[in-house]
């Protein structure tokens, strides 16, 4: 069976954009590898950011193990996620050190500028991963680049408001339940998103996701993917053969 590597760029992005594919995934047997650039130290109503990294990744590795998930975190720093050499190069080893034949990473166009920087390094990481010549750190190259995917934008929208359309979706109204668990074991977030977001349901934006995809694609919740397929990227739909039932048009 592959392994899939989920990227993204702070604790519980992937739980709110993934995790029900992860989960299906993982049930089929498939290895999954949950991984964030930043430990998301500044998403925290409190000023001691090292705290709240470890607290974070103690949350992020406990919401991969509900499916059988590891966790890993490249360590950039929150809010300093850059397309420069440095990140690349970080970026590079977390993906090299994770062996992915998949690889699912942050939706270019985004409401946060790690998620925007995140997406191309993901991108150009998968790239370089299979470059012998590029060093990034003590993890061997891969053989190849891997199949690459991009997660919805948190609100599937972009900073200007317009719709950001998936190109397949995937039910995951089997997987809800469990989706919702991996996002609550990130309750260091319950303040924060009030503070910063005006949230007091720090699951709520999750639920309305879910539940708007799965509308648009006539089931109860959906995640949207596309696939980047420029060269020389693998262009077969290995993501969606392994899932089986895709949902290709919007139902309504
Ligand atoms: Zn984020």
């Amino acid at each position: 069976m592959p392994t899939v590597l989920a990227i993204h760029a702070h604790p519980d992005d992937i739980e709110t954009l993934a995790a029900g594919t992860l989960a299906l995934l993982s049930a089929k047997g498939v290895r999954v590898v949950i991984a964030t650039l930043t430990a998301g130290e500044c998403g925290a109503v409190n000023d001691e950011p090292e705290a709240t990294a470890r607290v974070r990744r103690a949350e992020a590795a406990a919401a991969a193990a509900l499916i059988g998930a590891d966790y890993l975190c490249a360590g950039l720093p929150d809010l300093g996620v850059f397309n420069d050499d440095r990140c690349r190069r970080a970026a590079t080893e977390l993906i090299r050190g994770a062996r992915p034949d998949l690889v699912l990473g942050p939706s270019p166009a985004d409401y946060h500028p790690d998620h925007e920087a995140g997406s191309l390094l993901v991108r150009d990481g998968c790239f370089a991963a299979s470059a012998p010549g590029y060093r990034a750190g003590t993890a061997q190259p891969l053989d190849a680049i891997p199949h690459l995917y991009f997660v919805d934008p948190v609100g599937g929208r972009d900073r200007e408001g317009r719709p950001v359309a998936p190109e397949f979706a995937v039910d995951i109204g089997s997987v809800m339940a469990v989706k919702r668990e991996m996002l609550r074991r990130h309750q260091s977030q319950v303040d924060w998103l009030l503070k910063q977001h005006g949230m007091s349901d720090f699951t709520a934006g999750m639920e309305a996701q879910s539940r708007k995809r799965g509308r648009e694609f006539g089931v109860a919740f959906a995640e949207g993917f596309r696939q980047y397929r420029h060269t020389p990227y693998p262009r077969d739909p290995r993501l969606q053969t392994l899932l089986g039932e895709i949902l290709t048009s919007t139902g309504a």
